[in-house]
């Protein structure tokens, strides 16, 4: 589809069982005292006041156990992930030193109840450092990250809980099969294996010692590659280098360089990829150039900010980790839990598709290359003139541009009577905004989510707009997932980066920005829909190509025409949008599918590559990169990947390592699913909506996913719909 999906950060869990043992996770770590390793030093390090971090220590006495963001300070946080581990350590003691035999409930239930203070404390602070920053709270990440992973460590390499856990999965026969506690267990048992349980005690060392190399080294990248972004915004010197822009843009980087003591001149600040929002508008070729420039080297400077090395590292660590652990590279290990388990099918998949997309590139770049031509330019398309011809020639082709689609996308009503009416309409839900939820910055709103029945569902957080110390792209996280064992209701928000108007103007957002909202919301359906027992198999806590599947689904309703009149009017006529413009959006989407899809496929062709790497074989990190990148049978020159190796956070701290191709492996399910909706599904109806939500939103991870599938649709997911909303179908065909 469109580029914005690309950006989003996974679904964030909090579940201490995931924290870092899932590919999920921002998130550390499961605990416990692992005897050949001191945790001393964590606990002991840093004396703190007593009263530090005791707000997580119970569930918040707010609705839904809401974290009390009016009484958190920013000193909380490390003492109360402090102590949450020490106390999750101290519960898994009990655990492992049980004298009974293991039981089910002994064992895997009393795992899962353990570590909430820990869930409480990081759920709250794994937001805060997404969505809103400081350098306190980053210092806080960077001390605690290698503690996180150690923590998971210990409770992972526990061998005499491994034991308890390994005597129930030797008698997994005698469980009723199909039931949560199978699923649980299962799950549990291969996550144990797959963290190292049944290594050598000195093997076992030799995978803590990487883990947490590896944990701190994702975290310094991070660090990096936010730093180089904001390093490496392009500075102009004058307005008319910036012809294109709107006066409000430009006005925008005016402030911007005022704010960075460059007062007279602009500041362009990057996004995540590759490409850059401006460059589809900026008409001057050299502006566009030293943007595009300033993005693609970001991070290979030399400076301190470089990430060449630590890339190198990782990788290399990653493979070493995988051969430890008996697969042949990390990409067999990553994908163990994965709905596509075995790296040769996830690059067949994308292999399938090189053929039709390099066609479809070579004749976007020939398109390109006349509308160049057409108004007397002399040179052929690069990458960094690639938007603004593509513009062009859509607007041209397609008599769309973006100023006349805006207006009928005002954010409240893209909510409210868009994204929630859509939820109300196919499964019967309801919004109640509320004010007496304390939020953690003043853009934040808070709604209660009712079930068709008028029973609460949970609450929803919505912050929509960019900041500073936001990172950049999407995602949606809970403060509290949804357990009947616990007892507690799904508490969700989504981040978004939407630009944030001057005071006193209508908030519009783009196209791409709304079909984020639904994105996003579909992650959030997912959590509230959630009806589990036990929270590591709750709710989004499914598998890296699989959890994208909701959000992608749930884009489609955008623009069915019964919720897009809904909510599409003009901020300030009320006029519905016009059908014509609609239709014409609608073709327009088909357009520079080549490229739109060729960066993405790239990028996860790219990941592939790092993560079939062997132990000890990588030379050059830049080299590898080009090599990589030449053997696809692409246009890279044209088309560059969406994500370069040095600033591809997504693999490299964001837990899609040989998991980037799962963004286009939902999509094909996403519109498979809608299609099987529209045919045969009961349609964009209720009927419709409550058999997605039985056999799948409300599943969580309590089943095998190909599985689930089927029980859904009757059949396994097709690529049919998937290529011909990237109007590729005729392309392949030829
Ligand atoms: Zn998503």
């Amino acid at each position: 589809m469109t580029r914005h999906e690309q950006e989003n950060f996974p679904a964030v869990t909090s579940s201490p069982l995931l924290l870092r043992a899932a590919p999920l996770a921002l998130c550390a770590a499961m605990i416990a005292g692992y005897p050949t390793m001191s945790l001393a030093a964590e606990t002991t390090a840093t004396p703190v006041e007593a009263a530090a971090g005791a707000i997580f220590a119970q569930p918040s006495a707010l609705p839904f156990q809401a974290p009390d963001f009016a009484h958190i300070a920013d000193a909380d946080y490390e003492p109360a992930i402090l102590q949450g581990m020490a106390a999750q350590r101290a519960e898994i003691a009990v655990i492992a030193d049980n004298s009974e035999p293991p039981t089910i409930e002994n064992t895997l239930v009393a795992m899962e109840r353990s570590g909430q203070f820990l869930t409480r404390a990081y759920g709250a602070f794994s937001a805060m450092v997404g969505a809103n920053t400081n350098d306190r709270l980053d210092a806080v990440e960077a001390e605690l990250s290698p503690k996180l992973a150690a923590h998971g460590d210990a409770i992972y390499l526990d061998s005499k809980l491994f034991a308890r856990v390994k005597a129930l999965y030797d008698k997994r026969a005698e469980l009723p099969s199909g039931g949560e506690e199978a699923r649980l267990l299962e799950v549990t048992y291969q996550r144990f294996v797959n963290e190292g349980a049944q290594l050598s005690d000195k093997d076992k060392l030799a995978l803590s010692a990487i883990n947490e190399q590896l944990s701190s080294l994702g975290t310094a990248f991070s660090q990096k590659l936010t730093e180089a972004s904001k390093q490496a915004a392009l500075v102009v010197a004058s307005r008319a280098e910036l012809a294109g822009l709107s006066d409000a843009e430009i006005e925008a980087a005016a402030a911007e360089a005022k704010t960075r003591g460059a007062e007279g001149q602009f500041v362009l600040t990057l996004v995540n990829t590759t490409q850059q929002p401006q460059l589809a508008r900026l008409t001057n070729r050299e502006t566009r150039r030293r943007l595009y420039e300033a993005s693609v080297t970001r991070t290979t400077r030399g400076d301190a900010n470089d990430t060449t090395a630590t890339i190198a590292r990782l990788a290399e660590l990653r493979a070493e980790k995988a051969r430890l652990l008996g697969y042949p590279d990390y990409a067999s290990y990553a994908m163990y839990d994965r709905m596509v388990k075995e790296p040769v099918k996830a690059l067949e998949f994308m292999e399938q598709m090189v053929p039709a997309v390099a066609r479809k590139q070579a004749a976007e770049a020939e398109e390109l290359n006349a509308a160049i031509r057409a108004e007397g330019g002399k040179f052929s398309v690069q990458p960094w003139d690639w938007d603004f011809y593509s513009e062009k020639v859509r607007s041209a082709k397609y008599d769309l541009d973006d100023a006349q689609v805006r207006p009928y996308f005002e954010i409240s009503r893209v909510l409210e009577d868009g994204v929630f009416y859509a939820a109300n309409l196919v499964y019967g839900l309801t919004f109640q905004k509320r004010s007496d939820i304390p939020v953690y910055h003043p853009d934040v709103s808070v709604y209660t989510v009712l079930d068709a029945d008028g029973s609460e569902l949970g609450l929803f957080y919505f912050d929509p707009y960019a900041r500073p110390n936001k990172q950049g792209g999407a995602w949606m996280g809970n403060f509290v997932e949804q357990s009947r064992l616990i007892g507690t209701k799904p508490v969700i928000y989504n981040v978004l980066n939407i630009p944030k108007p001057a005071e006193g103007q209508p908030a519009l957002v783009s196209f791409d920005d709304m079909i984020t909202m639904f994105h996003e919301f579909g992650h959030g359906l997912h959590g509230l829909f959630a009806s589990q027992t036990y929270p590591s198999i709750s709710g989004t806590n499914t598998a890296r190509d699989f959890v994208e599947f909701p959000s992608q689904f749930n884009e489609n309703f955008a623009t069915q025409p019964q919720i897009l009149g809904h909510f599409a009017r003009h901020w300030q006529t009320g006029e519905p949008i016009p059908a014509e413009l609609m239709a014409k959006i609608d073709r327009a989407r088909k357009f520079n599918q080549g490229y739109a899809l060729g960066e993405v496929l790239t990028a996860a062709l790219l990941d592939m590559k790092w993560h079939a790497l062997k132990p000890g074989r990588l030379k050059n990190a830049a080299r590898f990169e080009r090599q990589a990148l030449d053997s696809l049978g692409l246009r890279i020159d044209l088309v560059p990947p969406r994500y370069h190796s040095s600033y591809f956070r997504h693999i490299w701290d964001n837990g899609y390592a040989a998991g980037y191709y799962s963004y286009l492996w939902t999509e094909m399910i996403a519109h498979d699913a809608f299609a099987f909706m529209l045919d045969g599904g009961h349609g964009v109806t209720r009927e419709g909506g409550d058999l997605f939500r039985q056999k799948i939103l409300s599943r969580g991870n309590t089943m095998d996913y190909a599985a689930m599938y089927q029980a859904y649709a009757g059949r396994q997911p097709r690529i049919d719909a998937m290529l011909d909303a990237r109007g590729l179908v005729e392309e392949g065909a030829k």
